[in-house]
């Protein structure tokens, strides 16, 4: 079969392209390295829906990624996910900070009025007086903040599994468990991308949005001169709904000489209500080295301290890291040629962006030839999980817990509160759901004080009965290698020693 166009990579700008390309009549068929979509960077990032104020002006990031806050209420609200707008503070330190924070207040409404759109984004620089109605647990040292209100935060990979269960329900072929392992033209004008078992596909059109697999690929079609950083990124995660008030999502002015590695730390609440710190930046060899370590965690840590000093790292309960594909010229590379679209280095803010990007994408092929007629029969809704019970009192989750095996309000996990019914109902989906991190992605099971402790073998019973596998084949994740990790216990101890 020749497909129309073959996407690569089903992360979210992978998603994002198969869900505009599924409003149009065309045969899209995407492949996927890993056995679950979001495996990639789309699964371990800060997961905020940036305010154009810390996007550089003039660059592919500003035009595809401003605006975005509001649209992605619309997309929450269709696809069923959570997002939240809490807004965002940028805090500074000193007399010079004040200069900085102007500098991203002129920027955002340089970029508003670049993209053509109304600049009222109502940011202002807040003075330390003022700030406590705000943040009453900030820290004394900060002297003022930039207030930008045009910043929103979502689950990353809550998004991308959303993107693909509505593609594929809107008729996108996925193959999971798909390596792409070169891509060549034919003698009939047609691309052939070969995977790793051997299989090849052919389509008149290609996107390569494989993340950190995307350098390669490029180059197998001809896309040379795309160079990319992995530049990893550490988190820690704490309790939910524990700790001091931390009521926006607060970045700091970035030490000087910072500002080209990253946004810097931040602390935040995520949308389920646990507080999570991060990223540091340190440039690594492997995109697919998501290992955590105490240099990092300390020093993510020290500076999250920096704007809430009474964070409690005793109430840490995991630690995780992303990498960046950091392009050399620093904005994302999307290129085209030959009816193949490229797209590399789509690195931070490339999840705010995405919507936007996918647009492009739609357009260039269409410019390359691609006829595009609209097929009436999309549906842009998808169906929410079943209902989330989180918030019982201690003797009903008593009682649901002790609930027998088929009863939809047994809480299989305890510390999330999440009922058997939403677990069957994530396994009874488009996509496949093949591992614990699977149903831990899409329903939160295991996301709790106990990570699993608790749930990991209640959760392991319910796959093996719907994939007819013995229990003990049940894997804990996609890739056989798991990742070294600091343990919660270990940040514990750090903050014993203190
Ligand atoms: C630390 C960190 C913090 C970030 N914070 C933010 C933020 O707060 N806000 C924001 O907007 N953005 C943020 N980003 C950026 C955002 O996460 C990325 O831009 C986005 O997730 C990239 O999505 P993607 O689909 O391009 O890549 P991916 O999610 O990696 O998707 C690519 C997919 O291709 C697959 N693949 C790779 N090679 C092959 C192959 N050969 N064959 C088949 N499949 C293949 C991979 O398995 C993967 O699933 C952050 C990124 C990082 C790392």
């Amino acid at each position: 079969m020749v497909y129309d166009v073959i996407i690569i990579g089903a992360g979210v700008v992978g998603g994002a392209v198969a869900r505009e390309l599924s409003k149009l009549r065309l045969s899209v068929l995407a492949m996927e390295k890993e056995e679950d979509v979001c495996c990639g960077i789309s699964k371990a990032n800060t997961g905020i829906i940036h305010s154009p104020a810390l996007v550089p002006s003039g660059s592919l990031k500003s035009e595809t990624a401003t605006g975005r806050v509001a649209e992605f209420s619309r997309i929450s609200s269709e696809l069923g996910f959570r997002y939240e707008i809490p807004g965002a503070l940028v805090l500074g330190y000193c007399d010079d900070d004040l200069r900085v924070l102007q500098k991203y207040a002129d920027n955002g409404i340089k970029n508003y009025t670049q993209a053509g759109m109304n600049p009222a984004a109502g940011y202002k620089i807040i003075s330390r007086k003022q700030l406590t109605d705000y943040e009453p647990d900030l820290s004394p040292e900060v002297t003022a903040a930039l207030l930008l209100p045009d910043t929103g935060r979502i689950i990353p990979y809550e998004y991308g599994i959303a993107l693909w269960e509505n593609a594929v329900a809107n008729g996108v072929e996925l193959l999971l468990g798909k390596q792409v392992v070169g891509a060549r033209r034919t003698g009939a004008g047609l691309w052939e991308l070969s995977s790793a078992d051997g299989g090849h596909y052919q389509a008149r059109f290609i996107v390569n949005a494989a993340g950190h697999g995307s350098p390669a690929i490029g180059e197998s079609a001809g896309f040379t001169g795309c160079s990319v950083r992995n530049v990893k990124g550490q988190y820690m995660i704490l309790e939910r709904n524990k700790g001091p008030r931390v009521n926006s999502i607060l970045f700091q002015v970035p030490e000087p000489g910072m500002q080209k590695k990253g946004k810097g730390i931040l602390v935040t609440r995520t949308v389920y209500g646990n507080i999570m710190i991060g990223p540091d930046a340190r440039t690594q060899q492997s995109g697919d080295d998501s290992s955590t370590d105490m240099e990092g965690i300390e020093e993510i840590l020290s500076g999250a301290l920096k704007s809430i000093p009474s964070l409690n790292p005793a109430e840490c309960i995991k630690t995780f890291a992303g990498v960046r594909p950091r392009p050399e010229g620093g904005d994302f590379i999307f290129e085209s040629a030959d009816n193949f679209i490229h797209l590399c280095g789509i690195e931070s803010p490339g999840l705010t962006a995405s919507p936007e990007i996918a647009r492009r994408v739609v357009r260039q092929l269409i410019e390359m030839g691609l006829e595009a007629v609209p097929r009436p029969e999309f549906i842009a809704e998808r169906r929410p999980l079943a209902a989330e019970t989180y918030g019982l009192p201690a003797d009903e989750v008593k009682l649901r817990v002790a609930l027998p095996r088929g009863n939809g309000e047994r809480l299989v996990c305890r510390c999330e509160q999440v009922p058997e019914a939403r677990i069957i109902d994530a396994l009874s989906r488009s996509l496949p759901v093949t591992t614990l991190d699977g149903v831990k992605r899409r329903t939160r099971a295991g996301q709790g004080r106990c990570q699993g402790t608790f749930c990991g073998n209640r959760v392991r019973e319910l796959l093996s009965e719907k994939l007819g596998l013995p229990a003990d084949q049940i894997r804990q994740r996609e890739t056989e290698l798991s990742p070294d990790r600091v343990t919660a216990a270990q940040v514990r101890a750090i903050y014993m020693k203190r």
